[in-house]
C-alpha cells in the first residue's frame, strides 16, 4: 500500500477555485472547490461546508485515490447520462429539453414543495410526449411522506417509469413505499438517493429490502476503488452521480460507471452544465448522450481566473490541513500512514 502523501505535497498543489453556477444548488450561486495535482492527475476535494472533518476525509481519501493511485481499469469507455428536468411548468419541457442533443434517458424532479401532483402529472407526461423512447426516471428527493409516494407513483407510472429515485426520507420509509407498490400491483422500481451517503448505507438499504437499485457518489464513498467494492458488497444495480463536482471529480465518476461490472442505467454524471464556467478546456459534458472516458487536466488560466478570494483559500487550506490529520489517523483502506 503507498504512503499517504504528506501534508506539505498537497498544500504545494493545491488551488481553491470558485466557479459561478447557471442556477441555484443548495441555495449557492458559486460552488468552491479544492483541487490537487498528484503523479497521476488531478483530484478534486470539495466537501460542502457544512460536513465535518470526519465525514470530509473520505473526500478527502477520494481525492487522493484520483491523484496519487490512479483509478481502477475500466471495462468501458462510453458512459451514458440522463438529461435533467428541473420541477418546471409542464409547458417549459420542450424548452429545457432542447438544450440538451440526443436524450436516451431523462431524470424528472418531482414533489417539488409548494406543488401539486397534479404539476408533476402534467410534467412527466410532457416529457413522454416529447420523448416516446426514452427511459424516464423521476426524483422526489424525499419530498413525499409514503402515503403520498404511494400515491403519486401510482398516478405516474401510468407513463412508464425506469425507476423512482427516494420518494421519501428514510430507509425504513423506502422498505414500506415499495412493499405497498409491490401490494397494489404499481411496476416502479425504488432508487435509494440521498439514504446512501456513507459506506454502510448501501448495505443498510441492501438488507432492509428498502430498493431495487442505488444511486452512488464516489466523493462521499471513499474513492472509485472503494465505492466499488460497496456497490459490489451491497448486490444491487448502481447509478453513478455526481456531488456537483468540476470535470475533476466528474473524470472520478466516470471511472467507477467504468469499472462497474455492469451499467444497466445512465449516470448522474452530466453536471459539467450546470456550471458558468469549468476549470479544464475540455470539459466533462455529454455528447449524443454518453460521455467519452478521458482525463481531465486544469488549465492554469481558468484555476488563476476562478482563484477564490484569499480568506476563502485559507479556509480551505485550513479544513485540508485538519482533514488529512483525520485521514492519517483513521484510514480509509487507500494508504499506509506516513
Ligand atoms: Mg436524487
Amino acid at each position: 500500500m503507498p504512503a499517504l502523501p504528506s501534508l506539505e505535497e498537497l498544500l504545494d498543489s493545491a488551488h481553491v477555485v470558485s466557479l459561478p453556477m447557471r442556477v441555484k444548488f443548495r441555495g449557492i450561486m458559486e460552488r468552491e472547490t479544492l483541487l490537487l495535482r498528484g503523479p497521476f492527475g488531478w483530484g478534486e476535494f470539495c466537501p460542502f461546508p457544512e460536513y465535518d472533518d470526519d465525514e470530509s476525509s473520505r473526500w478527502l481519501a477520494a481525492a487522493l485515490e484520483a491523484g496519487w493511485l490512479g483509478f481502477p481499469a475500466p471495462l468501458r469507455d462510453r458512459i451514458p447520462v440522463n438529461a435533467t428536468v428541473p420541477a418546471v411548468p409542464a409547458e417549459r419541457v420542450p424548452e429545457v429539453l432542447a438544450r440538451y442533443g440526443r436524450v436516451d434517458a431523462v431524470k424528472i424532479k418531482v414533489a417539488e414543495r409548494g406543488q401539486e401532483l397534479a404539476d408533476d402529472v402534467a410534467r412527466v407526461n410532457a416529457v413522454r410526449e416529447a420523448l416516446p423512447d426514452a427511459a424516464i426516471r423521476v426524483d422526489a428527493n424525499g419530498g413525499w411522506d409514503t402515503d403520498q409516494a404511494v400515491e403519486a407513483l401510482g398516478k405516474l407510472s401510468t407513463v412508464e417509469l425506469e425507476y423512482a429515485e427516494q420518494p421519501v426520507p428514510t430507509i425504513d420509509g423506502l422498505a414500506k413505499v415499495r412493499r405497498r407498490l409491490a401490494a397494489a400491483g404499481t411496476p416502479v422500481l425504488i432508487a435509494a438517493d440521498e439514504s446512501v451517503r456513507k459506506e454502510e448505507d448501501p448495505l443498510r438499504v441492501a438488507r432492509a429490502g428498502a430498493a431495487d437499485l442505488i444511486v452512488v457518489k464516489v466523493a462521499p464513498l471513499g474513492g472509485v476503488a472503494r465505492a466499488l467494492d460497496i456497490v459490489n458488497q451491497a448486490g444491487l444495480p448502481a447509478v453513478v452521480s455526481s456531488a456537483l463536482d468540476t470535470s475533476v471529480g466528474i473524470r472520478a465518476g466516470l471511472a467507477l460507471a467504468a469499472a462497474l461490472p455492469s451499467l444497466p442505467y445512465a449516470c448522474g454524471l452530466g453536471t459539467v452544465s450546470l456550471f458558468a464556467s469549468d476549470i479544464t478546456l475540455d470539459p466533462l459534458v455529454a455528447d449524443d448522450g454518453a460521455i467519452q472516458l478521458r482525463d481531465t487536466v486544469a488549465d492554469p488560466g481558468l484555476l488563476e481566473q476562478y482563484a477564490a478570494p484569499g480568506e476563502r483559500r485559507d479556509w480551505w487550506l485550513d479544513r485540508l490541513r485538519r482533514v488529512h490529520t483525520v485521514l492519517a489517523r483513521n484510514q480509509h483502506g487507500l494508504f499506509t500512514g506516513s
